[in-house]
Formats: structure tokens, C-alpha cells, sequence
């Protein structure tokens, strides 16, 4: 049987990949030469698609790693010093202050209640913070930052770095990357591809604090440092031989995004998460588990089901609908559904059906 991955990561892969792997095959893409000038023009149209369907800044870079979390490290030893200050809502926003700290650097965290946002126009940023971490669309709880009130942040906080973990807010979610130094994800969530890549958004002003970093002698790490990375990608190379099946994919589909137009993508996006929304709010015995609607994610939703979620995961499973349990501890208590591009309003529609 046929099934639908409603699940956040890996998910539904976007409906054109099949037929792309296919092509890449046919075409031998994974015995291409990493270094060659078929690779490089693919390193070149990746990433400036990546810039066009995401509004980056021309002067901003892309980088190739192996993951959202290989990112979070590479920010770290790549712009901090001493300090970093970190925003969280859920493990992956925690795991990146701990990452932080087992690089020996003075993580600095503001939590959240649990289910709960932060008001990031109230928070006061440590004056010895070098970069405030935001994770943007916390999976683990389906909390996200609205764009505006992180905008808002840096242009209180200018002299600091910002950056950002949109693993599973991209493409949808709407920034200006002119406020943002670091943002990073991995392809296996919204692009609906298969894991082993990661993307790193990089801005000039990061890349300047890592080089200064490495002047004074602190460890920016090695072969993917930024600067490293930065100075492969000069030559549209990467450092290490990279996933180039999967760097061929993402532009396939990136292209496919653009044919579609992002602004369809997002509005499309929206219905859907309307519908669950609601459907949740007027359920008897579920609801949505986020309860500000302000930090409601629109990718990534988390319901409270009383500790039902086995049992709905099972029916659903065996129905070809595949959703995810709570994370953590909240395993039993919910269910994620992420509503990505690769997710059709029919299959939403049929499988809310199933549980009433
Ligand atoms: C999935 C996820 C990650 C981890 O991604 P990997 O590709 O496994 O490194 C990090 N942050 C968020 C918000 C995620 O959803």
C-alpha cells in the first residue's frame, strides 16, 4: 500500500523527486566529478535558485553541510567568541545551546513555558551575546516566531548576529534575509527530499566575525569552517566531496517551487493549516496544543490528544495516513502533522475524516 508521510522529517517527498531521481540516474549524476564544470554550474544554479525563491541578498553564500544540526555547530564556532544567546521552545532550540556549551562557549538561554512562545519585543538580549540563536519553527512543539517580531529583535539588537534554524519552516516561511546573519536547514522537511543535506545561509557581516575569530587564533573548526566553506564555494566548490545527488535534487525541485510560484506554495500553506487549526479547536477531546495562535506554527503542527496518540497513529497508519508522535515525553500525549509542499488539502481533508 501506498502511503502518505504526514510525518516532519523525513516527509512526503515533494511529488516531482521520483521522477528527477530518475533522470539523475539516466543522466550518471552520481559519479560526477565534484570538482568538474558540470558540478559547478549545478553549484551555481542551486544556490542562486535558492536566492531567488527565498529573496537572499546577492552578497549572501550558500553552503553545503551534512545536516541542521552539523549547522548549528558550524554557527557557533564560526561567530562566537565567549557568548551565545539562545531563544528556545523545545529540544532542538535546547540542543543547540548544548551544543554551544560542550564547545566551551557561555550558552545563554531564555526558555519558554512549555506549549509556549516567548514575546521577543520584551526580551532583553545579554550585552556580552555575540549571536542570538532563534529556532523559527520549533518542531518538537510546534511553536514558531512570527517573521516581523524577529526583524524587530535585530533591528533593537544591530550590533549582534542573528541566526536562525528554519529546518522546517522553509520555503513558507516570508523573511527578510537583510535582518538575518545565519539561517540554516536541512532538505529533508520542506523540500520534501531525502536526508543528507543540509544548507547553510550565510551573510557577509558572519563571515567577517569568523574570519576575525580565526585571526586571534580561536578554533572556527577545520575543513568545513566558514571560512573553508566560503572559500570552496568562491569556486562554486565544496570542501569535501558533498551529496551531489541530493544538491542535484534540491535544484530540480527548487525549480519545480519556482514554475509554481512560492506566493502558491504559501497560500496554499495557509488553507491547510486553517483547516487543521480548526478542525482541532472544534474537536471534543483534541486541541491544538500551542494555545497563543500568534506562536502557531503553520508547518508543523502539534495537537494534544489526552494520550491517544498511539492509538491514532496506528488507525491512521493502517489507513496509509502516516503522522507523527509527540516528541519526547509527549510521546503518548500528541500528534505532529507537518504541512509541508508535498502536502495535498485532499489528503488532509481524508484523513481528518478518520478522526472525529
Ligand atoms: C529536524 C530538525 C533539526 C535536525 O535536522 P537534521 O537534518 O536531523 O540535522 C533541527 N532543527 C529543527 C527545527 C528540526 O525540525
Amino acid at each position: 500500500m501506498k502511503n502518505i508521510y504526514f510525518t516532519v522529517g523525513p516527509s512526503q517527498l515533494y511529488p516531482t523527486v521520483k521522477k528527477h531521481i530518475q533522470t539523475a540516474l539516466k543522466n550518471e549524476i552520481p559519479s560526477l566529478n565534484h570538482r568538474g564544470p558540470i558540478f559547478k554550474k549545478l553549484f551555481k544554479d542551486v544556490s542562486g535558485g535558492l536566492k531567488n525563491l527565498l529573496n537572499i541578498p546577492a552578497s549572501y553564500q550558500i553552503f553545503f553541510v551534512s545536516s541542521a544540526l552539523e549547522s548549528m555547530e558550524r554557527t557557533i564556532m564560526g561567530c562566537v567568541e565567549n557568548s551565545s544567546f539562545h531563544i528556545i521552545c523545545g529540544s532542538f532550540g535546547k540542543a543547540w545551546a548544548k551544543y554551544s556549551y560542550e564547545l566551551g562557549k557561555n550558552a545563554i538561554e531564555e526558555e519558554a513555558e512549555k506549549g509556549d512562545g516567548i514575546e521577543l519585543p520584551s526580551v532583553k538580549v545579554p550585552k556580552e551575546a555575540e549571536i542570538i540563536c532563534i529556532t523559527q519553527n520549533e518542531t518538537s512543539t510546534g511553536v514558531w516566531f512570527p517573521p516581523k517580531d524577529i526583524h524587530d529583535l535585530k533591528k533593537r539588537y544591530p550590533q549582534k548576529l542573528l541566526a536562525l534554524d528554519l529546518v522546517s519552516a522553509v520555503p513558507y516561511v516570508n523573511l527578510d534575509y537583510k535582518y538575518i546573519d545565519v539561517a540554516f536547514f536541512s532538505v529533508q522537511k520542506g523540500f520534501g527530499l531525502p536526508s543528507g543535506l543540509g544548507v547553510m545561509i550565510v551573510s557577509p557581516k558572519a563571515l567577517v566575525k569568523s574570519q576575525k575569530l580565526f585571526k586571534k587564533g580561536v578554533s572556527i573548526g577545520s575543513y568545513h569552517s566558514l571560512k573553508s566553506l566560503s572559500e570552496s564555494a568562491a569556486k562554486l566548490e565544496t570542501p569535501e566531496t558533498p551529496n551531489v545527488m541530493n544538491i542535484y535534487l534540491l535544484d530540480k525541485v527548487i525549480k519545480d517551487m519556482q514554475r509554481k510560484t512560492l506566493q502558491k506554495i504559501r497560500s496554499e500553506t495557509d488553507e491547510k493549516a486553517k483547516l487543521m487549526y480548526n478542525f482541532f479547536e472544534n474537536h471534543k477531546k483534541y486541541s491544538p496544543y500551542v494555545k497563543n495562535p500568534k506562536f502557531r506554527s503553520p508547518t508543523t503542527l502539534v495537537f494534544d490528544v489526552n494520550g491517544k496518540s498511539g492509538a491514532i497513529r496506528k488507525k491512521l497508519a493502517k489507513l496509509g495516513f502516516i503522522v507523527g508522535a509527540g516528541y519526547g515525553f509527549e510521546k503518548d500525549n500528541h500528534i505532529r502533522i507537518a504541512n509541508f509542499p508535498s502536502h495535498k488539502i485532499q489528503d488532509i481533508k481524508k484523513m481528518l475524516k478518520h478522526l472525529w
